[in-house]
């Protein structure tokens, strides 16, 4: 192979929150021999997808985006087994797929994601408490190594290099190709049902009498206290059996400019979530399909310009199932108390944790929800962490943008186990993020 022209910019870059910002040189190989010759080139760097992780996972003096690495290698149409570059993303895997009866295993709340930052953050959907997450319906993968080399690992193949990628937040390598497991689909529509829970505990409650459910979230009103705490929408969704495998694939309509914080205030809020919890229905059920049912926010391209300038933070944490639910509640009261929570806010339940070492999910409840950028927010995240970790759960680092090290250290136990696989295989310094750094990762 021969390294093709590249583009190569210095820029200001961030995280989909916009959350903080790092001026960057920013290399684009369009070729994953490309990769290779780029990794020789620079002392350390950081892979990077679409960039629609919140925080600064993604973000580093330079970094490697491996969006125009997005070629098909293989599609089997009759296994389900598809190979791709790992710029590929979801969005591209479903036009092609869908129509032959195929879909993601495992899919996160947005379709504008390589295989790369899926694999790399071991993204999980609506349906963790039955499918896992996306790392486990990989096959094998492809990995540029800080030496140079290039291996291919799986779970049974290089299997602690394997378990320390899926979910290592490209500090292991840069994963050029990964083969998935797709899943048979008859249609493209999934079969809706939605409940109207009036607590938090009838939410969690609604998971469990629904846990044969495949796919199963709920929104919740985080800014409702008192009696109506948790009060929340659950929706639960199968694959349809009719209807047809023709997938529309809209572009989205464009937010153009940032618009003033100010437009986004606890008022708004609030009044948004009391207008969407009076419009839901219970009991109703209805079929949609698959993209605005999985990616709603799809339609809506540049939303996280809403928050204005200074950006926001998704903060998503788990807590064990063991007392999960009242837990959640001292969370949710301490959260509603604070005023600053948003009206996007969603509540699902986890399956058991898997062998990738520092993966998000273990076996409980999870919450996600905006707070807009502000002096005052740090301070609320890092007493919300000190929470968390006291019950047992931890933060996603596919969103942080502010966990401290020491948090992050008791939290993600097996996070020396991961520096000696990163040392064993070359990463240690090669691969480095400002998360990284901010973390303690060598
Ligand atoms: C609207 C929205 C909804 C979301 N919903 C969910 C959800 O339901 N569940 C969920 O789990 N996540 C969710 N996410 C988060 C998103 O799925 C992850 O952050 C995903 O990793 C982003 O992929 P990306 O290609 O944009 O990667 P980036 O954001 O560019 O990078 C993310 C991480 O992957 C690494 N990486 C990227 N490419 C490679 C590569 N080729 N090799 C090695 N490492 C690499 C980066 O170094 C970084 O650490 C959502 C995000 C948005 C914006």
């Amino acid at each position: 192979m021969t390294a093709a022209p590249q583009t190569t910019a210095t820029t200001t870059i961030s995280g989909w929150g916009g959350y903080p910002t790092q001026e960057a040189q920013v290399i684009i190989p369009r070729s994953l021999s490309g990769c290779k010759t780029e990794l020789e080139r620079h002392s350390s760097l950081i892979a990077r997808g679409m960039g629609r992780s919140y925080g600064d996972s993604a973000n580093a003096a330079t970094v490697l985006q491996t969006t125009c690495c997005d070629h098909f290698i293989a599609f089997d149409d009759k296994t389900g087994l598809l190979t791709a570059e790992a710029g590929v993303t979801l969005r591209d895997i479903l036009k092609i797929t869908v129509k032959h009866g195929w879909f993601l295993p495992v899919t996160p709340g947005t379709s504008y994601v390589t295989v790369g930052g899926a694999i790399a953050s071991d993204v999980h959907g609506k349906n963790h408490h039955v499918a896992g997450t996306f790392g486990q319906h990989v096959v094998s993968l492809t990995l540029l190594l800080g030496t140079g080399e290039i291996v291919t690992a799986s779970p049974t193949h290089l299997q602690d290099l394997f378990h320390a990628t899926c979910g290592g937040m490209g500090l292991t390598g840069v994963i050029l190709v990964a083969t998935i497991q797709l899943i048979p689909v008859k249609s493209a529509q999934i079969t809706q049902k939605t409940i109207k829970a009036a607590s938090l505990e009838e939410a969690c409650e609604a998971f469990e009498v629904y846990s044969a459910s495949t796919y199963s979230v709920a929104w919740i009103d985080c800014l409702a206290t008192g009696k109506r705490l948790g009060r929340s929408v659950v929706m639960l969704g199968e694959h349809s059996d009719s209807g047809g495998l023709n997938l529309t694939v809209k572009d989205p309509v464009t937010v153009p400019i940032h618009t003033p914080a100010a437009l986004l205030n606890s008022m708004t809020m609030r009044a948004f979530n009391i207008a969407y919890w009076a419009k839901a229905a219970h009991d109703k059920t209805q079929t949609v399909p698959l993209q605005p049912y999985f990616y709603p926010l799809d339609a809506l391209g540049g939303w996280n310009k809403l928050y204005g300038k200074a950006g926001f933070v998704q903060y998503q944490f788990v807590l064990p199932k063991a007392d999960g639910v009242s837990n959640m509640r001292t969370i949710l009261t301490q959260i509603a108390e604070s005023g600053a929570g948003s009206f996007l806010a969603v509540l699902k339940q986890f399956g058991p944790a898997n062998k990738n070492l520092l993966s998000f999910p273990i076996e409980g409840y999870t919450l996600a929800l905006d707070f807009k950028m502000s002096s005052s927010v740090v301070a609320l995240l890092h007493r919300l962490d000190d929470m968390v970790a006291g019950m047992g759960g931890r933060v996603y680092l596919t969103k942080d943008a502010v966990m401290k090290e020491l948090t992050f250290k008791a939290t993600y136990p097996e996070w020396q186990e991961f520096e000696a696989v990163r040392h064993k295989y070359g990463a240690l310094g090669k691969f480095a993020s400002a998360q990284s750094k901010r973390l303690g990762l060598a």
